[in-house]
């Protein structure tokens, strides 16, 4: 098959994918998160495509895209005061919301679950595709399952070239995370996934937060869990990486005595200098979490490399942005972190 690319801002561009997206095709769509892989979420033949392009196991759900926040009533029931509080806030925004979902939805979408995911992203151009298409759009991470997320419209042409309809290209993604996810279904709203919407943000408007055990500990994959999908490696090159934590120099100590040929060191802007000699590569400024959070899954895929042996990684800690970056990293790290300061 042979891809077609369209630049966000050409004239047609979102007539043209919605017109591929109600004919039950792929296309990769640009959002403030991560870029997704799109198909009408209420096609059951498509979204089994998506699948497929992916390898994405069966029993991890798909988040459905919505024009506007109202449409989410054309998906779910019994939708909480919470998610109406929520959705004027932060939407059109970085934030998934799990709320009860109707029959319209295709058990394949939801992988067999009585909830959906929805989210109405800040993306004009994806937005105008879910509008002229008609339908709310399922889009995963356009990444092949199990690699780290695509940020650009690069990412998803070097996993998907030939196998998907076709690509929007709308620019790096501004957040670089996939979305905060929320399960506003049990009793207490239940964080299952950080992301651009922080915690913080999040208990401002809802009063109340518990954090879902995927978001701090490895999940067995044989679990059942609330997070379905958060059970699977994710976002990891394919050599070792281990996190070092710690002061700037203590880490640089440790980090330099142990580095052999091969290995990578993946740090902050700021500490370049300290890791001359071990090939470093920062992935943004730890002066400002953003940079880091768009910066992280483009540095992942450079080092997803045969040739790489291990890499140490840099995290920034604290809450906000910086508690959905350490997430990713340590995810990625398998929650293999070494403290510097103990070692030496
Ligand atoms: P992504 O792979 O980035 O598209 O994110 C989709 C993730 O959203 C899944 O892996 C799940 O963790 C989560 N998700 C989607 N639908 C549901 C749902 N109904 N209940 C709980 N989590 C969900
Ligand atoms: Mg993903």
């Amino acid at each position: 098959m042979q891809t077609l690319y369209l630049s966000a801002d050409a004239p047609g561009c979102a007539e043209t994918a919605a017109e591929i997206i109600r004919r039950g095709g792929l296309v990769a769509i640009p959002t403030e998160t991560v870029y997704g892989l799109g198909a009408n979420g209420l096609d059951e033949t498509a979204v089994a495509r998506i699948f497929e392009a992916k390898g994405r196991p069966q029993d991890n759900p798909l988040i459905l895209h919505v024009a506007a926040p109202e449409e989410m009533e054309s998906i779910c029931h019994d939708i909480p005061p919470a998610a109406y509080a929520l959705a004027k806030a932060y939407w059109p925004g970085p934030l998934t919301m799990v709320l009860p979902v109707k029959d319209i939805v295709p058990k394949r979408t939801t992988a067999g679950l009585d909830t959906v995911a929805v989210r109405c992203p800040d993306c004009a151009i994806t937005r105008a595709i879910i509008r002229l298409s008609g339908v709310p759009i399922a889009a995963p991470s356009a990444n092949l399952s199990g690699k780290p997320s695509t940020t650009t419209a690069e990412h998803v042409r070097h996993d998907h070239d030939g196998r998907i309809d076709a690509i929007v290209d709308g620019g790096p993604c501004r957040v670089g995370l996939e979305s905060t996810i929320v399960d506003l279904t049990a009793d207490r709203p239940r964080l299952l996934r950080p992301g651009g919407i922080t915690p913080e943000q999040l208990t401002k408007v809802l009063g109340d937060l518990v954090v879902d055990k995927a978001v701090t500990a490895q999940i067995d994959k044989d679990a059942v869990v609330r997070a379905p999908g958060m059970k699977y490696r994710h976002y990891a090159p394919q050599e070792p990486v281990v996190i070092v934590a710690g002061s700037r120099e203590k880490a640089a100590a440790y980090i330099r005595s142990h580095f052999e040929p091969g290995d990578r060191v993946l740090c902050f802007q700021e500490e370049l200098p300290l890791y001359a000699g071990c090939d470093p590569l920062a992935y943004g400024e730890e002066a400002d979490v953003n940079t880091l959070s768009a910066g992280l899954f483009a540095a992942l895929r450079e080092l997803d490399d045969p040739s790489i042996h291990k890499v140490y990684a840099r995290c920034p800690t604290g809450g906000g942005v910086a508690y959905a970056v350490q997430n990713r990293l340590k995810k990625a790290a398998a929650f293999h972190i070494v403290n510097a300061e103990e070692c030496l």
